[in-house]
């Protein structure tokens, strides 16, 4: 962020370092149009107008506010600490991501750009940007791994129907890796044109610190919706981390409230002891991946691990700066669920609520699962739902099956 606004422990300083982690650590060819960005987006942060554009579009169009759910049978059923839902999983195109591709949208219309590029995995981060285009009035250019756009096809057609050009990228491994170096490659070759939208709190400043602030709305409305409804702040939060960009949404709002517990919640996937995780918080070390200093799961040659978690949406080597830092500081505890405690959590919530979460968010109710009965009956948690868990179900049903 900006030296404009008061420095505290929580935000990143100048040159976008969150303590030792954080920074933009680019190759010479991006090192001026991310400045631009930076630019950009520390005077939109300050202009009331840029603001109320944002809050109207979330209004009108996401539905925001997103409820905050008592979850009466859950919490009978786990006997312990009262549970509230956050229910970024009602928003429209079902998950948080809308809140930070809005924003990156209306900033790349008011920096004059045409298109936005980015790379997607699974390809969420693909449709909720092509959907801020359509809205907004942009063109999209999404690059993603042959790979992924054979194994995720329902999204490739719908990026597709909402005039968006998915781009398949052949190279090498052609899977996300190769598609962010393809979408920086374009945008690196036509920055006029081209806004870049990343799709967590990660990458070079000022997109840790952007993202986080569009997503900031998350918190804000929990605290307040907490305090009218239980007049009080909750004990804990729980949310999923894999870039971090739900979790620190709903975090934000909460870090100087010292009694409030806050919990982030790694894939483990199938334990932490073999390499089939993406556990980047519990056993990362400190290096530099796409553009930014954090912590990093990496060979002896710094080279980025293969990942694996049950959920798509979160398999990351890397993770948000500021989340490398608020554990440094103290400040945010991150723990683990594996793919079959992740699994168990979707179905008890499933069944208890009626609510069918996304396998990412089913990571932070699995933690839920296991906080809750610890703590007294008036304790009360809040834990984000991120989003819903119907590109999920066909896969969970197939699990479940061959489990048999
Ligand atoms: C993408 C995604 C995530 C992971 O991204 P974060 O930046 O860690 O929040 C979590 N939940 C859902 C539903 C997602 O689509």
């Amino acid at each position: 962020m900006t030296a404009t606004l008061p420095h505290s422990l929580y935000r990143a300083d100048a040159s976008g370092r969150f303590g030792e982690f954080g920074g933009a650590e680019l190759p010479p060819p991006l090192v001026a149009p991310i400045a631009e960005v930076a630019a950009a987006y520390a005077e939109a942060s300050q202009d009331p107008a840029f603001q109320d554009q944002l809050q109207s579009l979330l209004a009108r169009y996401v539905g925001r506010p997103s409820l905050l759910y008592f979850a009466e049978n859950l919490t009978r059923h786990l006997g312990g600490a009262k549970i509230y839902l956050k229910r970024e999983d009602l928003n429209h195109t079902g998950a948080h991501k809308i809140n930070h591709c809005l924003g990156e949208a209306l900033l790349a219309k008011r920096m004059g750009k045409t298109k936005l590029i980015a790379e997607t995995g699974a390809g969420q981060h693909g449709v909720a940007l092509a959907t801020a285009a359509a809205l907004v009035g942009l063109e999209c250019e999404i690059h993603m791994g042959a790979i992924d756009v054979a194994k995720q096809h329902p999204n490739v057609v719908r990026m597709e129907l909402l005039g968006a050009t998915v781009v398949p990228v052949e190279a090498g491994g052609r899977s996300l890796k190769e598609a962010v170096d393809s979408a920086f490659g374009v945008y690196a070759a036509a920055p006029d044109e081209y806004f870049f939208a990343i799709g967590s709190v990660v990458g070079p400043h000022p997109y840790p610190s952007m993202v986080r602030d569009f997503q900031s709305v998350v918190g804000r409305e929990a605290r307040a919706q907490i305090l009218a409804e239980e007049g009080r702040l909750p004990d804990a939060l729980v949310a999923a981390v894999g870039g971090g960009s739900n979790a620190l949404g709903l975090f934000d709002a909460f870090l100087e409230d010292d009694d409030v517990r806050i919990i982030g919640v790694e894939p483990a996937g199938e334990g932490l002891d073999g390499d089939r995780h993406a556990a980047t918080m519990t056993l990362g070390t400190p290096g530099t991946l796409h553009g930014m200093r954090t912590k990093v799961l990496q060979d002896a040659d710094g080279e980025p691990s293969a990942v694996h978690s049950i959920a798509s949406g979160i398999d990351y080597p890397g993770v948000g700066p500021q989340h490398a830092h608020l554990e440094q500081i103290g400040r945010v505890e991150y723990v683990t669920a594996t793919d079959a405690e992740t699994l168990d959590a979707f179905q008890l919530l499933t069944r208890q609520e009626g609510i069918i979460p996304a396998l990412e968010s089913a990571h932070a109710v699995a933690h839920v699962v296991e906080l809750a009965p610890t703590l007294p009956g008036d304790a009360i948690i809040i834990a984000n739902l991120s989003g819903r868990g119907d590109k999920d179900v066909d896969f969970v049903a197939d699990r479940l099956r061959a489990a048999e």
